[in-house]
């Protein structure tokens, strides 16, 4: 079983004065996992490799290590190096960029280019060539993307999506853009060679050690953890900081398994680094888009109060999200921001509309409930209003007097679909809420209060 995709397992943000080990990916993670009916276990592991095939480290919480012990994971973690530093992958790009066009060769299978004499040991992978220079400034149509891969879930922006993220920030005039496993993002940035806006790309994929150390660093957003140590942080805090860190916004499309509290932990710190280094007022926050299903809208709520989920979908060349029936409601990503809502246009051209009453934007089939006082969809489809459950409901849903609540036509009255709590078994709540949660470690985010739109209409009118 992997850490972080299964249902049981949490991640712990708040470690207290533990001791945090260190796997060759930066500090590891604790998690906890649930077990019903027995005490749950704590343990260490990596928190960018889900797959323990491509990174073993793991630690049970109350496991002390010898120093022995230490020195020899010191060694296990310096030898998982990648093969080449970023000076020596820049310094070899160099090199095979002063080869003519058509003797390039790009290995695509190892995501390598080649410099003479070395296609002998790429036997039976893909090669590309040849390679020209407009090639060269879309990496992310050069590399293949890694979408079979669980760890970096390559998913690729369309264009239009790319060109609305691009022109928001743009239109809200931010000029110094951190890109957090965006890479198209930073790719359309650099390509716009006209404009004075700056990018700046954190991912984990070596590949995109082409780009100079002043535009890449290889970094793992789970634990905001620079490979490159100093050197990297040195970027990212002048990046941060420059012209007094005035217009910064930050953009993450982070892979979608989960640990949204480790994603939010990593935000946090960048924002409160940023107003560390520019001065900036303690109750301000980096403006951020962070790119993530409607599904976890709570969840990212839980973690990050001040953010508001955009009606925008946002389109990808390969994923597989997209087939069937979710073809029709469209992508189920939407951008999670800090923006004020209605500052951030969605394009008319695709159907959004701007909502009076709510002061937003809304996609073309999200009408606005009178009752309700706001624009309820969320998964693209138009919800309808119920009056006994009091609220709009999505339109598979049909009102059941049994259950006393709206409920999908297929279900089994009287029976709840949900498995209940993980950690007591209780039908009423989800193991978040849990009243015997092992109180203290488990901390999140502030509990969500009832923050719904009519909620807080209510109270201003
Ligand atoms: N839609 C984006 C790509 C998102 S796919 C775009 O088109 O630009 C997720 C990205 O996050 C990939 O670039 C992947 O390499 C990167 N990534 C995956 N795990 C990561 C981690 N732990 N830390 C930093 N980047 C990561
Ligand atoms: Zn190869
Ligand atoms: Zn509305
Ligand atoms: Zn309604
Ligand atoms: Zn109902």
């Amino acid at each position: 079983m992997t850490a972080n995709t299964s249902a049981n397992v949490d991640v712990i943000i708040d470690t207290g004065d533990r001791e945090i080990p260190e796997c060759p990916h930066g500090p590891a993670l604790l998690f906890v996992r649930y077990e019903r009916g027995s005490s749950s276990s704590k343990f260490f592991a990596c928190s960018a490799f889900r797959d323990r095939k491509e990174c073993s480290f793991f630690q049970w919480e109350s496991e002390k290590l010898s120093e022995e012990k230490k020195k020899i994971r010191q060694d296990i973690n310096s030898k998982q190096q990648l093969k080449f530093s970023h000076q020596e992958a820049y310094d070899r790009f160099s090199k095979f960029k002063e080869q003519s066009i058509s003797s390039r060769e790009l290995c695509q299978t190892c995501g390598m280019f080649l410099l003479p004499g070395e296609l002998e040991g790429h036997k039976g992978h893909r090669i590309k060539s040849p390679i020209t220079e407009e090639m060269l400034e879309k990496p992310t149509q050069l590399f293949l993307p890694l979408d079979n891969n669980k760890t970096f879930a390559q998913y690729l922006f369309s264009a239009p999506a790319v060109d609305f993220t691009l022109k928001t920030l743009e239109d809200l005039s931010f000029t110094h853009i951190i890109c957090v496993g965006a890479p198209r993002i930073f790719e359309a940035i650099e390509l716009k060679k006209d404009s004075n806006v700056k990018g700046l790309l954190l991912d984990l994929d070596h590949r995109y050690q082409l780009y100079p150390a002043s535009k890449f660093c290889r970094y793992n957003m789970f634990n905001h953890h620079f490979f490159d140590g100093q050197k990297s942080d040195d970027v990212f805090g002048q990046f941060i900081s420059e012209e007094g860190g005035k217009r910064v916004a930050m953009v993450m499309d982070p892979p979608f398994g989960g640990m949204v509290e480790a994603l939010a932990a990593t935000y946090n710190k960048i924002s409160q680094q940023w107003k560390t280094l520019s001065d900036k007022p303690q109750d301000t926050d980096l403006p951020i888009l962070w790119f993530f299903p409607y599904f976890m809208e709570k969840r990212i709520k839980e973690s990050l109060p001040k953010t508001f989920m955009l009606d925008y979908k946002v389109d990808y060349d390969n994923h597989m999200l997209f087939r069937g029936d979710m073809k029709k409601q469209g992508s189920p990503v939407r951008i999670f921001t800090n923006l004020s809502p209605e500052s951030v246009i969605l394009p008319a051209s695709e159907g959004y509309w701007y909502c009076k009453v709510c002061s937003r934007y809304s996609a073309k089939e999200n009408l606005h409930c009178d009752v309700c006082d706001s624009c309820p969809s969320k998964d693209g489809k138009t919800y309808k209003h119920c009056f006994k459950c009091d609220r709009c409901v999505k339109p598979s849903k049909q009102h059941c007097d049994t259950c006393k609540m709206c409920q999908r036509q297929d279900h089994r009255c009287g029976q709840s679909l949900s498995n209940g709590c993980h950690i007591c078994g209780a039908l009423d709540h989800k193991r978040r809420n849990c009243p015997k949660q092992g109180s203290s470690s488990t901390k999140r985010g502030a509990p969500e209060h009832n923050s719904s739109n009519r909620q807080k209409r209510k109270r201003k009118k």
